[in-house]
C-alpha cells in the first residue's frame, strides 16, 4: 500500500531526528521508503511560545496495515526519546500517519487521513513536493487545490530533499 508519513521536530537537533526517523522509516518490516521530501521550517501551531518545527514527509510501500504501521512508528517516538507531555507541546519527535491508500478510519487512537491535513499548510506542501496529482482520500479534491484556498503562510523550505 502506499502510504505517506508527516515527520516534525522541534526540540533538539531538529534534523538529525528527521534523519534518524527517517532511517527507521526505512527500517520497518514489509516497507520500502520510496522517498522523503525537503525539510520545511514551520512557525508551531497553536502555542507560539514554542520553537519552530522542522517537517518533512515519507513515502513508503508498506504491507504493514494502518494499525500496525500506527504501532511501528509510535515505538520509532519513543526510541527516539519523545517525551508525551502536553498534546501539540514540543517534541523531538512527532510521526503522523497522513493517508493510507484511499483507507479512511475514524476510530479514537486511528484516524485516516489526518484529519488536520487539508489545512495544514506544512503537510500539504511537502505532500505536494512528493506527489503533485495526489488527492484527498475523502474529499476527492487535489491536494495543490486544499493549498491554495488555504490563508496560513506557506512553511519555507531549507534543505534538499532528504531520500531520492
Ligand atoms: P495532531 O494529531 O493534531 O497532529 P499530535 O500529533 O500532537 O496532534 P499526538 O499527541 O502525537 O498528537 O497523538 C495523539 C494520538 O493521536 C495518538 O495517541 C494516536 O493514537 C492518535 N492518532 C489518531 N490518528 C492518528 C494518525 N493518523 N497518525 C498518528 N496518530 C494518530
Ligand atoms: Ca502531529
Ligand atoms: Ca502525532
Amino acid at each position: 500500500m502506499k502510504a505517506f508519513i508527516g515527520l516534525g521536530s522541534n526540540l533538539g537537533d531538529r534534523e538529525a531526528m528527521i534523519r534518524m526517523a527517517l532511517d527507521d522509516l526505512a527500517r520497518l518490516p514489509s516497507t520500502r521508503l520510496v522517498r522523503a521530501s525537503s525539510l520545511y521550517d514551520t512557525e508551531a501551531v497553536g502555542d507560539a511560545e514554542q520553537p519552530n518545527f522542522l517537517n518533512a514527509v515519507a513515502q513508503i510501500d508498506t504491507e504493514l496495515t494502518a494499525r500496525q504501521l500506527l504501532w511501528n512508528l509510535q515505538l520509532v517516538e519513543k526510541r527516539l526519546g519523545r517525551v508525551r507531555a502536553q498534546r501539540w507541546g514540543p517534541r523531538t519527535i512527532d510521526l503522523d500517519l497522513l493517508i493510507y491508500g484511499n483507507l479512511v478510519v475514524e476510530e479514537p487512537d486511528l484516524r485516516v487521513p489526518h484529519p488536520e491535513l487539508a489545512r495544514r499548510s506544512f503537510v500539504l506542501v511537502p505532500l505536494v513536493e512528493l506527489d503533485p496529482l495526489l488527492t484527498h482520500p475523502v474529499t476527492g479534491e487535489t491536494l495543490v487545490s486544499l493549498l491554495s484556498s488555504l490563508k496560513t503562510r506557506p512553511p519555507t523550505k531549507c534543505g534538499n530533499r532528504l531520500w531520492n
